[in-house]
């Protein structure tokens, strides 16, 4: 089931038009569908980072991997959480994406797929990845994504990628990938680091807000901006401040509607977003870790 239908509907749209359409109308398709996004009786996606860093490393990565420390994911913490939330959930969540930075750089991505399956045996399991390292993959990983009917959804960059033996190693273990037709073009979110923007206005024209939930330590988030903004403030000297109203706790919520009333709603953190000024379908490059990339 999909619980936001005009963001499905635009990613459609977007299949059929050709790149030089989508570049001027995607700002006017993107706002009207942000405003009619809603948290329904669901979640589409909720977000784990696997690993913070990258071995890719992308201007206006919107989970500032190119900025991150090296971390990985606590496993046994992961097990924890993902049982709190299977439970309060009851499968009412669509699809699980495993991503990052780059979830292939965790040694253990194995268990984290089996822990994945075993919380959330009826949704869809995305493994989101740049690539480049899965012709390296031991064959225990492809079986491992077949057993968990993991989709490694491989993000087309302008890089060089052997996708034909990609697909073919894929297609011998039986399981699914996803690769778009055309290198993506890289959205850049607009902070404004003085926090002027506001709230209601900048939760109303955010896609992220409904479809990017993110699972991190025991919190849920709306977004992945307030869990790593601390990377951008290290790297930068700023002081984006990221508060408790920022995130739900797993263990201090009853039930599920809690989570998707919380997800329905603006957070303090958006006053830092300019989102009517997004600007979509940019060039792909490698970040110069230039504050510019992000505001
Ligand atoms: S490959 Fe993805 S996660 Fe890695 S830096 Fe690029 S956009 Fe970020
Ligand atoms: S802080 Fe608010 S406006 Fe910014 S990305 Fe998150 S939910 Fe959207």
């Amino acid at each position: 089931m999909d619980y936001n239908l005009p963001m499905i509907l635009a990613e459609k749209v977007y299949k059929i038009l050709p790149a030089s359409v989508i570049k001027k109308l995607q700002p006017k398709i993107m706002s009207f569908v942000s405003q009619r996004l809603t948290v329904g009786h669901g979640i589409n996606y909720v977000d784990i980072n696997v690993v913070d860093h990258c071995n890719l490393k992308c201007k206006y990565c919107a989970n500032f991997c190119p900025l991150a420390h090296e971390k990985y994911l606590d496993v046994e913490e992961f097990d924890k959480d993902c049982e709190r939330l299977s439970s309060l959930s009851s499968g009412k969540i669509k699809t699980i994406r495993l991503l990052g930075g780059e979830p292939l750089l965790h040694p253990r991505l194995i268990e984290v797929m089996a822990i994945t399956h075993k919380h959330f045996p009826v949704s869809g399991i995305d493994l989101v990845t740049n690539g480049l390292l899965l012709l390296q993959m031991p064959r225990a990983f492809w079986v491992q994504c077949k057993a968990c009917g993991v989709t490694v959804a491989i993000s087309h960059y302008p890089i060089k990628l052997n996708y034909a033996k990609i697909k073919s190693i894929a297609k011998e273990y039986r399981v699914k990938t996803e690769y778009g037709r055309k290198p993506r073009g890289m959205y850049k979110w607009l902070l404004d680091i003085n926090g002027g923007q506001d709230i209601k206005e900048s939760h109303a024209y955010c896609f992220r807000a409904k479809q990017c939930t993110v699972l991190q330590e025991g919190k849920i988030y709306a977004c992945s901006l307030p869990p790593w903004i601390n990377y951008f403030n290290e790297y930068f000297g700023k002081n984006l401040k990221a508060s408790e109203g920022d995130y739900i706790d797993l263990y201090k919520v009853k039930k599920f509607e809690e989570i998707l009333e919380f997800l329905g709603k603006p957070i303090p953190f958006c006053k830092y977003c300019n989102t009517k000024t997004i600007v979509y379908s940019n060039r792909w490059e490698l970040s110069k870790k230039e504050i510019t990339e992000w505001t």
